[in-house]
C-alpha cells in the first residue's frame, strides 16, 4: 500500500481506504463488515469512510462496533463522518436536525462520536453545501470543533471550487483553520470536478481529495455489460432506481464493455483497471473503495499494482475509449 499526503496538510491516508455506503448497516452482514475492515487493515489501508445519513447512523454504529473489538491502535487508522443530512431520513427529521448550522454540526459530531466509539473524528465533512447557512457559521463551528479536539482535519462533499475558496476566505480573515480536503465523485465517466473545476486550487489552498464511486457504484465492472441486469446488486436494492437510472445508461454500458477488452489485454480485470485509473491522478489523495463481498475487496487491491500497467499508450487508449475529457480553459 502506498500512501499519500491528504493536500498540503501533515496527514498521510492510503491511496486506497475503504467506506461504507449502503453496506454497512443495509446491503451486508455486520459480520461482513466486520471481515471487510479486516482485510482492509491487513492490506494497509488507514482510513475509514463514513456519514451521520450511512443507513441513518447504523453504518457507523456497525463500523464503531469493530473498530473497538478490534482494538487497532488509535494513532494506525483514520476515520470519518460527515454532516448535512441528519440520521434521520427526510420524513422525521425537525428543524436544526440537518444542514450545516452550529447547532447541527455540533450536535451531529457529538452523536458520530458516540456511534462511532471513538474521542474525536480525524475527517469531518460538511457533506453538502448548505444554502441556508452561511459559510462563516459553518467555518466557525468547524474550527471550534478543532480545537476542542473533536476533530482534527475538516473538509467538504460536493462543494463547488467557489464555496470551498469562500470558506477559506473566512477562515484566512478571522485566522481560523480552513477545509483541508473536498470528497467530490470521480471516476472515468465523472471528471470535470476534478480534473478541470479544482485545478487551481490543489495549488492555492492545496486541497486534499478522498474520491468517492469509483466503479459508478459497479457500472465500470462490467457485470452489466451488455444488459445484464444480475440480482443482488447494489443496482437492484430497493429504492435505487434513482441510482440505476443514472448510472445504468447505453453510453457507459458501451464503454464498459470496450474497457473490459482493453483490461482483460493487459491481464487485469475491469474493476482493477478503473481504480487504478483513478490513482494515475496525483491530484487524489485517496480512492474510497466499497464492496459488498471480500472477494470484491481483495480483488480491488490489485489496483495498486496495476498503476504501472497504464503507461502513456495505455491511457490513451483509455481516453480515446471514454471520449469525454474535460475541456480546460485555454485563458
Ligand atoms: P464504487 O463505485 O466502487 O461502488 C462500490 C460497489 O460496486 C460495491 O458495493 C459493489 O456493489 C460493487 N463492486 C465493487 N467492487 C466490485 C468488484 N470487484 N466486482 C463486482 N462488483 C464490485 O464505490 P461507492 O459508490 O461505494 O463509493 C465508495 C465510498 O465513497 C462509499 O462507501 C462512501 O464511503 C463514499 N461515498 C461518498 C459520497 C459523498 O457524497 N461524499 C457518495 C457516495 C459514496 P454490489 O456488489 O452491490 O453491486
Amino acid at each position: 500500500m502506498e500512501y499519500r499526503r491528504l493536500g498540503k496538510s501533515g496527514l498521510q491516508l492510503s491511496e486506497l481506504s475503504l467506506g461504507s455506503w449502503l453496506t454497512f448497516g443495509k446491503q451486508i452482514e455486520n459480520n461482513t463488515a466486520e471481515d471487510l475492515m479486516k482485510i482492509a487493515y491487513d492490506n494497509g489501508v488507514n482510513f475509514f469512510d463514513n456519514a451521520e445519513i450511512y443507513a441513518r447512523g447504523e453504518s457507523e454504529k456497525v463500523m464503531g462496533k469493530v473498530l473497538k473489538k478490534m482494538k487497532w491502535d488509535r494513532d494506525s487508522y483514520t476515520v470519518s463522518s460527515k454532516v448535512f443530512f441528519g440520521f434521520r431520513g427526510t420524513e422525521n427529521t425537525k428543524p436544526n436536525q440537518n444542514g450545516l448550522s452550529r447547532k447541527h454540526v455540533f450536535e451531529a459530531c457529538n452523536q458520530a462520536l458516540e456511534r462511532l466509539k471513538v474521542d474525536y473524528l480525524d475527517l469531518y465533512f460538511c457533506h453538502r453545501p448548505d444554502k441556508n447557512t452561511p459559510i462563516e457559521e459553518t467555518v466557525w463551528a468547524m474550527h471550534n470543533l478543532i480545537t476542542q479536539g473533536k476533530v482534527l482535519y475538516w473538509g467538504t462533499s460536493e462543494w463547488s471550487a467557489q464555496e470551498i475558496m469562500e470558506a477559506h476566505m473566512v477562515a484566512k480573515q478571522h485566522h481560523l483553520i480552513g477545509p483541508t480536503m473536498e470528497q467530490p465523485q470521480y471516476n472515468m465517466l465523472t471528471r470535470q470536478k476534478v480534473e478541470v473545476e479544482f485545478s487551481q486550487i490543489y495549488k492555492t489552498v492545496g486541497l486534499g481529495t478522498t474520491i468517492w464511486s469509483p466503479l459508478a457504484s459497479g457500472v465500470l465492472t462490467g457485470k452489466y455489460n451488455q444488459n445484464k441486469d444480475p440480482k443482488g446488486t447494489r443496482l437492484n436494492m430497493e429504492g435505487m432506481d434513482w441510482l440505476k437510472k443514472s448510472v445504468l445508461e447505453k453510453e457507459n454500458i458501451k464503454k464498459a464493455e470496450k474497457l473490459t477488452a482493453l483490461a482483460k489485454d493487459l491481464g487485469i480485470s475491469l474493476p482493477v483497471l478503473a481504480i487504478a485509473w483513478c490513482l494515475k491522478n496525483n491530484n487524489v489523495s485517496t480512492v474510497i473503495l466499497g464492496a459488498s463481498k471480500t472477494a470484491q475487496l481483495k480483488e480491488n487491491f490489485k489496483a495498486s499494482e496495476a498503476k504501472t500497467k497504464l503507461t502513456d499508450d495505455v491511457m490513451e487508449q483509455i481516453e480515446k475509449i471514454l471520449n469525454n475529457t474535460p475541456v480546460k480553459p485555454t485563458f
